[in-house]
């Protein structure tokens, strides 16, 4: 698995690198804290207190020294704190800081004794400090500079270059064998040692990584509900989190009896382009749709292979499958597919499992999602129809109800009136409520196709319903306010949609306000048209809020007035907001009025885009 490799989908994970990094410099720093401070104390403590003959200047020296560079390099590691780094940065900042820190420990040991000193032994912290941060291939050979250090300060001493500190008497410095010896124990104890902490921590990182790219898979197949983006993503992120080649996707069909391909990653079209397999003629994929995850380590030597010819030309070298597992048993597989220079390891075979199993999840979701969306545009179809057949009927009904009220077949004496005008008030509300669905429908069948589309001056849209309203809201004795740019602000879409979305806003202001104002406003902010519906009417009662725009909702205050309505405007707004990108907002509060805020992507510059 390489960390090198950059990808939107390792975003995450480079920053969760670089804080552990981080927080690994810190933690080097507050040792080195104790260090600086442990070498004055024990000087201290050694020529006054144990009467030792130690070169104390110097120590004392070494001592500060180590404290002010570590204080310069606290102040560096804020810096990489703040800024975005580059792993190669760390890694040289890492290999600086041990640098000098071999080399002050070169120098604490030639002060305090040589080969003879008793602090040879904390060499072996700073080797494992270094092996867990460098990176682990290059981990030996970091470490053969301790030895190197250590060996150096013994035969410059030795060979009288340096001076022999001689804090023991009698003093073994010149005594080969027992420098021999030493260094012996020294090199082999820095050797085993950095063997168990690079095999910890290449472990642990291992595992890290590991649970990162799961998190990472898990993310992104979660945060959509299309299948085809969501086999595609689990195939993209499985690629990712093995460091592999390819993966793909196939599911079974209906019958159970095919896999086809569904999505992939990685892989060339030549091959993607296969016919479904027959599950019955294919020994490996029944073994994984029984519930194993099965390795082929090299395709060359698997026999039970369908298209061993398109596998070599594709350069696949093995190959890692697993099954996907459905809340009622198997409903596909998922591949990762290696080159010759990859081979999987037991760790990616439960690795693989785990994804298999959070993708399945991810994948029932999405086709669960797309039959309730097929479902609801089926509903709709049906609503849509129906309306339609009772739209003439009803239409009819109302004009001849009119005939009647305005007398042309004899005039109506009071009672007759009365019930005219109450069937009248019915039929009005009947032909609202057939519109109503009607635009409903339309909206979950996209009837309007992107043909229909071009560009449309929401500030037109916007002064035609203010003027259609003006008159209702004057009836009313309600004050319209409206303010609105000269510019023409354009929004990519379709005229007829963008007046139900005002007009469906706007008219319940109108209807839910008895006294006071409707203001309207439309302004440009950020590539947006911001509209703001806002009236001092009834309000909405706050536990209502929740399930405003759900279909035929209407809140009790609502109903207990006079005004008729169908609970619909709102679902047809929300839907065709939907459709325009864009984001509805509303705050009421109960008694005091109600501000709904509509945001709309505005078109960009099109020059051959149709005015309409
Ligand atoms: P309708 O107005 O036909 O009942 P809508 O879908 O347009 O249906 O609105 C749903 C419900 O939301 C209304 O019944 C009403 O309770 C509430 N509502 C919508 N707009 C307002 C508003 N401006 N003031 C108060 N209540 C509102």
């Amino acid at each position: 698995m390489t960390s090198a490799s950059r990808s939107p989908l390792r975003g995450s994970r480079s920053t969760l690198t670089q804080e552990e990094l981080v927080n690994s410099l810190s933690w080097l720093v507050k040792m080195r804290w104790v260090a600086g401070g442990g070498v004055l104390l024990v000087t201290w403590f050694s020529a006054i207190i144990l009467d030792l003959n130690v070169p104390t200047t110097s120590l004392y020296l070494l001592g500060l020294g180590l404290l002010v560079y570590n204080a310069l390099l606290r102040w560096g590691v804020g810096r990489l704190d703040a800024a975005a780094f580059s792993n190669t940065v760390y890694e040289w900042f890492v290999r600086f800081q041990i640098g000098v820190d071999w080399a002050a420990m070169a120098l604490l040991i030639h002060f305090s004794g040589g080969i003879e000193s008793p602090a040879i032994l904390y060499f072996l912290f700073h080797i494992t400090i270094a092996s867990l941060l460098l990176p682990h291939d290059r981990g030996y050979l970091y470490v053969a500079l301790a030895p190197i250090l250590v060996g150096g300060v013994a035969l410059l001493e030795y060979s009288g270059v340096l001076r022999h500190v001689p804090v023991f008497t009698p003093a073994r410095y010149a005594d080969p064998l027992y420098v021999a010896g030493i260094l012996f124990f020294f090199v082999s104890a820095s050797y085993v040692m950095v063997y168990f902490s690079m095999t910890i921590s290449r472990r642990l990182r291992r595992r890290e990584n590991e649970l990162a790219a799961l998190y990472e898979s898990v993310q992104a197949t979660t945060s959509t509900l299309d299948l085809t983006e969501v086999l595609n993503r689990l195939a993209e992120a499985t690629t990712q989190a093995l460091g592999c080649k390819g993966a793909a996707i196939r599911l079974l069909d209906k019958t159970g009896s095919h896999l086809a391909v569904a999505g992939s990653y990685g892989l060339s079209e030549d091959y993607l382009d296969k016919d479904p397999i027959d599950v019955a003629r294919a020994p490996i994929d029944q073994e994984v749709l029984s519930g194993k995850t099965v390795l082929v380590p090299d395709t060359s030597c698997e026999t039970r292979l369908r298209y061993p010819d398109k596998v070599a030309s594709e350069g696949i070298h093995c190959i890692l499958i697993a099954p996907l597992v459905g809340k009622r048993g198997p409903i596909g597989v998922l591949r990762a597919y290696g080159i010759r220079d990859h081979c999987f390891l037991e760790d990616d075979v439960d690795f693989l499992s785990a994804i298999a199993a959070q993708g399945a999840v991810a994948i029932e979701n999405a086709q669960a999602y797309q039959m309730l969306e097929y479902l609801d545009r089926s509903k709709s179809e049906f609503v849509r129809i129906v309306t339609h057949e009772l739209r003439s009927p009803v239409q009819v009904a109302g004009s001849l109800l009119n005939v009647l009220s305005r007398g042309y077949v004899g005039e109506l004496n009071a009672e007759q009136a009365d019930l005219v005008g109450r069937a009248q008030r019915r039929i009005k509300f009947l032909q609202a409520l057939i519109d109503d669905l009607l635009d409903l429908a339309a909206g979950k069948a996209e009837v309007m196709a992107t043909a229909e589309r071009g560009l449309v001056s929401l500030t037109d849209v916007f002064e035609e319903v203010r003027a259609r309203y003006e008159s209702p809201a004057q009836d009313k004795g309600i004050a319209l306010q409206a303010l609105y740019p000269d510019e023409p602000l354009k929004v990519w879409g379709d005229r007829s949609e963008l007046d139900r979305m005002m007009t469906n806003l706007v008219s319940n202001a109108v209807k839910y306000t008895r006294e006071g104002e409707v203001r309207l406003e439309l302004e440009r902010t950020n590539g947006s048209a911001r509209v703001v519906i806002a009236d001092t009417g009834i309000g909405i009662p706050e536990d209502a809020l929740p399930r405003l725009f759900e279909e035929f909702f209407r809140a009790k205050n609502a109903k207990d007035l006079q005004e008729t309505g169908t609970g619909l405007g709102l679902s047809i707004v929300k839907d065709l907001v939907k459709r325009y990108d864009g984001e509805i907002q509303v705050d009421s509060v109960e008694g005091e009025g109600t501000t709904f805020t509509l945001m709309l992507p505005l078109a960009k510059n099109d020059a051959n885009a149709l005015e309409k």
